[in-house]
């Protein structure tokens, strides 16, 4: 089997920056894995996190997983919750959410994860919007590590979060070589937080996306020392796709409304109890 790799790129998010694995100009997806944000280690204070303020989704299903520090996520749906390493976040947009992520008021200290996108399938899209916070998840012992499953499943390992297609997402961490199994169905995508992996002769480290095609049912991985790695995939997700800024849709037109609604606070996107600033950028230039 044949890995291709990408190199992500820097972003600025917040205050923190981040290696952007997804999406790339030569990989857009995996499965319905949409957006993929490995974020610092950043500084927190008690009074300064990631500092996102307030911003919209339409269409997408936000992962987020934490591997040091805290973070304060907060909704229109009106949650309040405080993530710590080991938990999920997971907020279902639908037809349109906004939220923010921030300091917890008390941690101090490095803040590093992950943040993924999964794209909504049309036959939930339009649908209302949820939050759900997962305090444990299910462990799939392997012989190099073990794999926390975070959506989906694995080697028969299920995660009980929501899911809205085909689509596995876990963390492997690793001190020595793994087969890992997976659906031959699936598509996967591999992105190392930290440590570094050999597979199928390739080294991946921290800022690469290793893509593998369907087809195997396991994948070998070496590890090189100790190694923490995000493992993704699903069935190529069938719908082609728009994504502007935070709105995964299927037309300009439909980013151009949303955005608008957003600019216009008109209620759409309901309200953040949150001290930061709304986020905003300009129209798209199409409108
Ligand atoms: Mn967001």
């Amino acid at each position: 089997m044949a890995i291709e790799i990408t190199e992500s790129t820097l972003a600025t998010v917040g205050i923190v920056t981040v290696r952007r694995a997804l999406p790339r100009r030569q990989r857009r997806m995996v499965g319905a894995w949409c957006f993929a944000d490995h974020l610092g280690p950043a500084d927190a204070t008690p009074t300064h996190g990631l500092d996102v303020g307030p911003h919209p989704h339409c269409g997408l299903q936000t992962v987020t997983w934490l591997t040091q520090g805290e973070v304060l996520h907060h909704d229109s749906l009106g949650t309040e919750q405080l993530i710590a390493p080991g938990q999920l976040n997971l907020m279902t947009a639908g037809r349109e959410v906004s939220h923010s992520e921030e300091a917890t008021g008390s941690y101090a200290g490095p803040v590093e994860g992950i943040q993924l996108w999964m794209a909504q399938p049309s036959a939930t899209r339009d649908g209302d919007p949820a939050f759900e916070h997962h305090a444990a998840l299910p462990v799939l012992a392997l012989d190099g590590g073990h794999a926390t499953v975070l959506v989906g499943a694995l080697g028969g390992t299920q995660s009980p979060a929501r899911i809205d297609s085909p689509i596995v997402g876990a963390e492997l961490l690793l001190t020595g070589p793994a087969r890992v199994p997976v659906d031959p169905a699936f598509e996967h995508g591999l992105v190392v937080l930290s440590g570094s992996v050999e597979i199928e002769g390739e080294t991946l480290a921290p800022g690469h996306l290793g893509h593998l095609e369907p087809g195997g049912n396991e994948l070998v991985l070496e590890p090189d020392g100790p190694a923490r790695v995000m493992l993704l995939g699903g069935v190529p997700f069938p719908e082609p796709i728009v994504m502007w800024w935070n709105y995964v849709i299927r037309s300009r037109a439909e980013a151009t409304a949303a955005h608008r609604a957003w600019l216009a606070d008109d209620g759409r996107f309901g309200t953040v109890g949150s001290a930061l600033d709304r986020i905003t950028v300009d129209l798209p230039p199409w409108a």
